[in-house]
């Protein structure tokens, strides 16, 4: 924990991002005949420092296996993943990942949350105020840092999620659904507001969503998987949602 990006990073420097590269990584589940894809890869990509990329796939091409191995949770089984170049070898402190729900600690507070990754990587506890504060400031929950979770609205939660991530200053944002439990105009919302916090930061993002358009619209990259392949690598701009569709359909 903590070899990337340094505990004591100061509190005006802003994350670059880092550069995350996959050389044939590969991961396929036991007891699956490797033949049916039941996995990922093998697969290599470059994504920028800085980049903003988005995933997205049917169900079963591979996208929470990548994910998981992109936050270190699951060791490939051929190739390398390197963030900022180093090795990714166990979920490390660089990266961190917002999820669809759930993630939060019911009984604690908004701040408790926000501070959950800061004391796992032992930031003093002044430097940890500024950041709930910063943190909560770019989601525009300001003021809510002694609120408790089950009074806070899907939305909120999703944006102390995202706090909670942000406040570690990572070089990589993992981010796995986010908003597909919200309502349309929370989602615009708080997508807007990702974009926001992405420009100001740049820091390098990799979303997983199943939404085309969600996927175009925030992305300046999409790579789509299908059986564990990437099956279309192209920037968002000037491609649609129809062709997109007709790519993960095998057309
Ligand atoms: P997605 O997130 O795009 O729905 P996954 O990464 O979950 O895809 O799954 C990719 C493939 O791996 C699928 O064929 C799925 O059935 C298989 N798979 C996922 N998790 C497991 C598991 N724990 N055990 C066995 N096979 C799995």
């Amino acid at each position: 924990m903590g070899s990337v990006t340094p505990p004591d990073a100061t509190h005006a420097a802003p994350s670059r991002g880092a550069t995350l590269e996959l050389q044939g990584v590969a991961y396929h589940y036991e007891g699956r005949n490797q033949n049916e894809s039941a996995g990922l890869g093998p697969l290599s990509l470059m994504v920028q420092a800085g980049e903003f990329l988005t995933v997205v796939g049917p169900s079963g091409s591979g996208k929470s296996t990548l994910l998981s191995v992109l936050a270190g949770f699951l060791r490939p089984q051929a190739g390398q993943v390197r963030l900022a170049g180093q090795v990714i070898s166990g979920p490390a402190a660089a990266l961190t990942l917002v999820q669809q729900e759930h993630a939060l600690f019911p009984w604690l507070t908004v701040a408790g949350n926000v501070a959950f990754g800061l004391k796992s990587q032992r930031v003093p506890g002044q430097e940890q105020q500024r950041r709930i504060t910063d943190a909560l400031t770019q989601v525009g929950l300001a003021g809510y840092e002694k609120r408790r979770i089950h009074e806070l609205s899907g939305g909120q939660r999703q944006r102390v999620s995202l706090a909670r991530a942000l406040a570690i200053r990572p070089g990589l944002l993992l981010l796995d659904e986010p908003f597909s439990a919200l309502d349309a105009r929370t989602r615009t919302e708080i997508s807007e507001q990702l974009l926001g916090i992405w420009q100001g930061q740049q820091v390098t993002v990799v979303f997983v969503t199943h939404n085309l358009e969600e996927a175009l619209d925030l992305g300046e990259r999409v790579v789509a998987l299908r059986g564990g392949a990437v099956v279309l690598d192209s920037p968002t701009e000037g491609l649609d949602a129809h062709r997109l569709r007709a790519v993960l359909d095998g057309e």
